[in-house]
């Protein structure tokens, strides 16, 4: 532990890696903690196709890839563990991780945000026998299958046209009778011969043998519940959820000031402690989307060398 870092990320989502790479140029001493693989929720998305200049077939995973290389190009370090907590006070911060514990003179917390869950019977157990929130990992599994997909917004509505891909329907299932996704995603679905929709209706039990075969789906207005039955010649369906995400705040409560589980930071991610920054989804914040995260990062390390320079 005697290294002090000028600098560590936590999360290697396009946030952090944007961080690391501004970090890193800057020629800070940089240390990026992931506890996963990186690239947060976008290495879930099959299509990028609103981040600004991404190439022609950019997929979530292709495009961490580039950032991930960047960062590491330009000297910011990567190490994979599990922050357990955090020391954010005084001007030599402290990281304990499942592995090692590591300090740096700043912090940028960039952990991002996890999918919601349904939260009905059946979807924790049938998790990877049926059940996915992501359609680039597991979409081709689903080969000339049914699927359903869960939620009405822009993820639902993109990756339900992706699953056409591979599946020979999918519907989606939604609350209410209208989609929030964006007009032209809608239009696009619509358009789309093998999507279907099931409006009104939640999904209230997941149920199955080894593989995910049979839901109760309840009409919202009605009351009614109804049974789908996976095709007997397929023995099973995929239901994909997508119905938001919720911040990764967890470790920072009672550390930093928060609004309803959001980091509240200034326009230059200054967090309420000092030397404490706050980049991405997990900051109060009016779209999250990978481009405003990237520049999160890059106004975040640009701040940690403001900061540094003016302690030292
Ligand atoms: P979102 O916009 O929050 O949509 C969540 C959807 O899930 C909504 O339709 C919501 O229904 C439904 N839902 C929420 N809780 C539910 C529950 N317990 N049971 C059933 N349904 C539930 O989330 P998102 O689609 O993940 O998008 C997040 C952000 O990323 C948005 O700002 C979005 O615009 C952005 N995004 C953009 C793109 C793109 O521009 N290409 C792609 C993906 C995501 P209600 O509509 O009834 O609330």
């Amino acid at each position: 532990m005697s290294k002090i870092y000028d600098t560590v990320i936590i999360g290697a989502g396009p946030a952090g890696l944007s961080a690391g790479l501004y970090a890193g140029r800057a020629r800070l001493s940089t240390l990026i903690i992931e506890k996963g693989r990186e690239g947060g929720q976008i290495v879930n998305t099959a299509e990028i196709a609103n981040y600004p200049g991404s190439i022609e077939e950019e997929t979530g995973p292709s495009l961490i890839d580039r950032m991930k290389h960047q960062a590491k190009e330009f000297g910011a370090e990567t190490v994979y563990d599990t922050v357990q907590e955090v020391e954010l006070e005084g001007d030599v911060k402290t990281i304990k991780c499942l592995g090692n514990t590591y300090q740096a003179k700043t912090v940028i917390l960039a952990n991002g945000a996890t999918p919601t869950l349904i939260g009905c019977p059946g979807e924790k157990e049938f998790t990877g026998r049926g059940v996915s929130y992501c359609a680039t990992c597991d979409g081709a599994f689903f080969e000339d299958f049914e699927v359903y997909v869960v939620g009405g917004g822009d993820s639902a509505v993109e990756e339900a046209i992706y699953l056409t891909k591979f599946a020979r329907k999918v519907t989606i299932i939604h609350r209410r009778n209208e989609l929030r996704a964006s007009k032209s995603i809608q239009e696009h679905a619509m358009a789309n011969p093998k999507v279907a929709f099931l409006w009104d209706s939640v999904v209230k039990e997941l149920k199955g043998e080894e593989l995910l075969d049979t839901m109760i789906v309840e009409n919202v207005k009605t009351g009614e519940q109804t049974e789908i039955k996976a095709d007997p010649e397929d023995g099973m369906f995929g239901v994909f959820v997508f119905i938001g995400f919720k911040p990764s705040t967890g470790l920072y409560q009672g550390k930093v000031e928060m609004d309803n589980n959001y980091i509240v930071t200034d326009e230059n991610m200054r967090t309420n402690i000092p030397g404490v920054f706050a980049a991405g989804d997990m900051r109060v914040k009016t779209l999250r989307q990978v481009v405003t995260a990237a520049s999160d990062g890059a106004i975040a390390a640009t701040q940690a060398e403001k900061y540094l320079a003016e302690q030292a």
